[in-house]
């Protein structure tokens, strides 16, 4: 096998530019290309991981197969790729200072000063190179969170420039920045741009690749200014135009050739022509769909989009699976407890319930699913959600109108949803929930086995609640069938109700897995009920 290499992607002049979505999208090109490619993304903020961040913060934690919680844009790397991550794809400077403060407490660096160079930036290259180092991959591309000339990136920039240094034919730098365009002079403006660039180039680094994001289409002279300026020639000048749907930017950097420019930097060959029939086939449906559902997303985080991204996309990758549009209403939870507040819900074909922590918003959640019980409309609970779910039953079917979950009230008489007896004792908030993937068996005949046509199936989980089993019989009784178990012990990882014409709820996060290649087929499926 060839040796591995690295290309690295920074960001200038703002944020929220999409570097991920620049970067995932050139994973694909590449992938599809035929080379095995693994995308990694370094956060400069102290916090280990991003487990203990509010989403107002930092938007949706992810999580992955191995039970890290990551940042979000590992959610991206999978759907597009449609390969797992791990825990190796996601450093915080968090994690690195502790690695270096631990092995110094060991006294790994005895007699020596430990300094931000050599020792946090060896940290670095040590773990963008452990991605290469197993022989799995041809290409490992690091996404550089943050903007250059933040205080936080330093660190990085240097280890960027020192591999740059030690590897000069294995390592490129693409720059992503902004061309914004000014209306009073009718023009798009390259200056913030050039300053970026002179910036990274004060740290040692030339990006070999501009990719300019833009609202306007770039014209030849505004190619031609860049390149002058910055050292690069014009093919590496890249254009990224907005567009409607971030699935169609691996077309337009296709079109833009980024694929074939970062090979040929890289003295990789071209390789195939990029097989995206498949991709292309999803993105015509998405743009094309031949009904509309509206689903109302319920929760406490919905002012802002990022807090559930996976369960967007996974709502998206379902709908263009059914070729529906689905218009999602995010309706906040506390609203519903106001006055009158059901009438949010008015004209929803679906409901979801999303996951959560704490108390507040709570009560909307609760009245949110009754309606969608006593009104027979398409119900969703993930997480939390299903937690819900099982307190409104208890509450309005089993008449305990104490019920709860131990978290809401530790003193409920009715604890339908109680801690999991392996948290009892658990003080550290830091990684220490029930994470990652765990199997998870079907009951023959549900409705959960009919939509994966499967009885062994396996999920990602991040909760310290679980369904109280005591109150199992009852339930199922009532009405309320746990379809659903970890094999192992016996926890309720789903609920139906059968005679609803769709209500399901999950303790697992299946938004994780909803790749644009592998809809999630109970998002597919609920989206489905949705129209009839
Ligand atoms: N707060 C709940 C628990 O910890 C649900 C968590 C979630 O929705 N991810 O069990």
């Amino acid at each position: 096998m060839n040796r591995t290499k690295y290309i690295f992607v920074t960001g200038g002049v703002t944020s929220s530019l999409g570097k991920g979505i620049v970067s995932s999208s050139l994973a694909k090109l590449l992938q599809a290309r035929g080379y095995k490619v693994t995308l990694q993304k370094l956060d400069p903020y102290l916090n280990i991981d991003p487990g203990t961040l509010n989403p107002y913060e930092h938007g949706e934690c992810y999580v992955t197969e191995d039970g890290a919680e990551t940042d979000l844009d590992l959610g991206h790397y999978e759907r597009f790729l449609n390969v797992p991550t791990s825990q190796d794809n996601n450093v915080t400077t968090g994690r690195i200072y502790q690695s270096v403060i631990t092995k110094e407490r060991k006294g790994d660096y005895l007699g020596k000063t430990v300094q931000i160079i050599p020792h946090i930036t060896d940290e670095i290259k040590r773990r963008i190179k452990l991605l290469g180092s197993r022989g799995k991959y041809d290409i490992v591309l690091t996404e550089i969170g943050g903007t250059v000339g933040d205080i936080e990136s330093l660190p990085y920039i240097e280890a960027v420039r020192q591999l740059k240094w030690e590897m000069p034919n294995d390592c490129i730098v693409i720059h992503l920045t902004l061309v914004p365009y000014l209306s009073a002079a009718g023009e798009l403006k390259t200056k913030p741009t050039q300053h970026s660039v002179k910036m990274l180039l004060e740290n040692g680094v030339q990006p070999d690749i501009l990719v300019l994001r833009t609202e306007r289409p770039l014209t030849i002279d505004i190619r031609k200014k860049v390149a002058l300026f910055c050292n690069v020639d014009m093919q590496s000048v890249i254009e990224s135009i907005d567009v409607s749907t971030i699935y169609e930017v691996p077309l337009l950097m296709k079109k833009e050739k980024l694929d074939i420019t970062a090979l040929r930097k890289l003295n990789l060959a071209s390789g195939e022509e990029p097989e995206l029939k498949k991709w292309k086939q999803f993105v015509r449906r998405l743009s094309n769909p031949k009904h509309h559902v509206t689903i109302s997303l319920v929760g406490k985080y919905v002012e802002l989009g990022d807090a559930y991204k996976s369960i967007s996309e996974a709502l998206v990758h379902a709908g263009a699976a059914n070729e529906i549009k689905v218009n999602l209403r995010m309706v906040h939870s506390e609203d519903i407890e106001k006055e009158n507040g059901l009438d949010l819900l008015q004209g929803s074909d679906g409901i979801l319930v999303a996951p959560g922590f704490g108390e507040r918003g709570i009560l909307g959640k609760i009245r949110s699913i009754q309606h969608a019980r006593e009104q027979k409309i398409p119900f969703f609970g993930i997480c939390l959600g299903m937690q819900c779910a099982v307190i409104e039953f208890a509450r309005n079917v089993l008449g305990y109108q104490q019920a709860n979950s131990t978290e809401m009230n530790r003193k409920t008489p009715y604890p339908v949803i109680d801690l999991m007896e392996g948290q009892k004792g658990v003080v550290e908030k830091g990684g220490t929930m029930r994470l990652g993937a765990y199997p998870c068996t079907l009951e023959q005949h549900t409705r959960v086995a009919g939509i994966y046509s499967e009885l062994h199936i396996s999920e990602r989980h991040r909760h310290r609640y679980e369904f109280n089993n005591d109150f199992l019989d009852e339930f199922q009784s009532h009405g309320m069938k746990a379809t659903g178990f970890n094999p192992d012990t016996g926890l309720v990882e789903i609920v139906e109700i059968p005679d609803h014409p769709w209500f399901v709820g999950v303790q697992f996060h299946p938004e994780y897995k909803s790749t644009v290649i592998n809809p999630h087929p109970l998002f597919v499926d609920f989206v489905k009920s949705c129209l009839k």
